[in-house]
C-alpha cells in the first residue's frame, strides 16, 4: 500500500468519524448531483491470466459494499434519468448515476448480480468493435503477448519502433509482473498510434493465437439480457475506442455514429449518451455529438452535475480499489476535491 494511500485511509477514517463528511455532503452537494465511473469488477475467482490495471477494477466486494452504500444515503437514478432531471430544471441533491466504461464482461459476471441484488440502474458504454470478440484494448494485449513471450524470445528482425520499446523496457525486466507491465503501458501510451500498431503487429507475428485470449469483453447477448432486466441502459463510447481529438473529423463521425447504430441495431435500443475514450474531446466531437442527437457525455474529468454543466461534458468520479475499499475512503473520494 502506498504511503498516500495510506493517508487517504487515515484522513478519510477521522473524517467520517468526526461528521465533516455529513457536513460535506450537505454544502457540496446541495443541488448537485454526481456519476460515477467504475470500469471492471473483479471476483476473488476471476481468471487473472490477462493483466489488469489497478487503475481499472474495484473487486466485487468493494462493489457490493458501494452500491449498498449508495442506496442506503442516495437516490441511484440512471443517467438518462438524471439527465432528463437535469433539462427539466428540477433539483438535483441527493442524486447518482454509476456507469461503466468499455464494456467489460465481468460488468455481467460480478457487476450485474449486484446491481441485481440492489436494484441499481447502470449505464455501460460500449467500444463497439470490441463487442462478442476477444480483441483486447491495446494495454492489455501487449501485456498479454510479453507474458506469451519473454523478452529474449525472437531478437532478430526488429524494426525500429520495436527496436526502441526494447531498449525502453528490458531495463524492467527483473521487476515484478505489476511494476513491469506498468512500465510497458507508461512506454507505449507516447507512443504514437502508428509505433503503437507496429510493436503490437511484431508481436502478433510471433504466432501467438489471437483466438487464444481469453474473452474478456461483454458479448451482445449478455449486453442484451442485461438490458431486459430493466436496469441496464448502453451508451456509446465510439467502435474502436479511439482517442477523438487525434483523428480527422472524417474519422471522428464514423467512430461516433457507427458505435451508437451498432449498439441500436443489436439491442433494438435508442442510443442517446456517449463516454469520451481517455476523456478527450475538442469542438469538432461535440458538434458531431450534437448532429448524432446525444442528449449527454461524460467526461473523466472529475466533479459533480449542477445546473450550469453542459450535458455533453458531465464530470464524473472515477473508482478503483485502492482508492475506495472502505466506506469512509469511498465517501472522501466522492465528497472530497483532492481525492
Ligand atoms: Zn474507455
Amino acid at each position: 500500500m502506498s504511503v498516500n494511500i495510506i493517508i487517504k485511509k487515515g484522513i478519510s477514517a477521522f473524517n467520517s468519524g468526526c461528521g465533516l463528511f455529513y457536513m460535506l455532503d450537505h454544502y457540496r452537494l446541495a443541488d448537485k448531483a454526481f456519476v460515477l465511473m467504475y470500469h471492471r469488477v473483479l471476483s476473488r475467482d476471476s481468471s487473472h491470466d490477462i493483466y489488469v490495471q489497478p487503475g481499472m477494477f474495484v473487486t466485487d466486494k468493494t462493489f457490493d459494499r458501494h452500491m449498498s452504500f449508495l442506496r442506503e444515503k442516495y437516490q441511484i437514478l440512471s443517467l438518462e434519468k438524471l439527465i432528463e432531471k437535469k433539462s427539466q430544471n428540477e433539483n438535483l441533491s441527493g442524486c447518482c448515476a454509476i456507469t461503466f466504461d468499455d464494456g467489460w464482461r465481468d460488468n455481467y459476471t460480478d457487476a450485474f448480480p449486484v446491481l441485481k441484488k440492489y436494484q441499481v440502474p447502470a449505464t455501460i458504454f460500449l467500444a463497439t468493435a470490441f463487442i462478442g470478440t476477444n480483441s483486447l484494448f491495446w494495454p492489455e494485449e501487449i501485456c498479454w503477448h510479453l507474458e506469451q513471450h519473454s523478452l529474449v524470445d525472437a531478437t532478430a528482425n526488429k524494426s525500429f519502433p520495436v527496436l526502441k520499446f526494447y531498449n525502453e523496457i528490458e531495463k524492467y525486466a527483473s521487476d515484478n509482473r505489476n511494476m513491469f507491465f506498468n512500465k510497458v503501458i507508461e512506454h507505449l501510451k507516447v507512443y504514437s498510434p502508428d509505433e503503437r500498431n507496429a510493436v503490437l503487429e511484431y508481436f502478433r507475428g510471433l504466432g501467438t493465437l489471437q483466438q487464444n485470449i481469453p474473452r474478456q469483453m461483454l458479448s451482445w447477448e449478455e449486453a442484451d439480457e442485461m438490458r431486459k432486466s430493466g436496469l441496464i441502459e448502453f451508451g456509446a463510447h465510439t467502435v474502436r475506442h479511439e482517442i477523438l481529438d487525434q483523428l480527422p473529423i472524417a474519422k471522428v463521425r464514423t467512430e461516433i455514429l457507427q458505435s451508437k447504430k451498432d449498439i441500436e441495431e443489436k439491442l433494438g435500443v435508442t442510443v442517446s449518451t456517449f463516454a469520451y475514450p481517455n476523456g478527450n474531446y475538442n469542438v469538432d466531437v461535440l458538434n458531431v455529438l450534437n448532429e448524432g442527437g446525444f442528449v449527454g457525455a461524460v467526461t473523466t474529468k472529475k466533479g459533480f452535475l449542477g445546473k450550469r454543466t453542459p450535458l455533453l461534458e458531465i464530470p464524473r468520479i472515477g473508482m478503483h480499489e485502492d482508492i475506495s475499499n472502505t466506506t469512509p475512503m469511498f465517501q472522501g473520494r466522492i465528497l472530497m476535491e483532492k481525492f
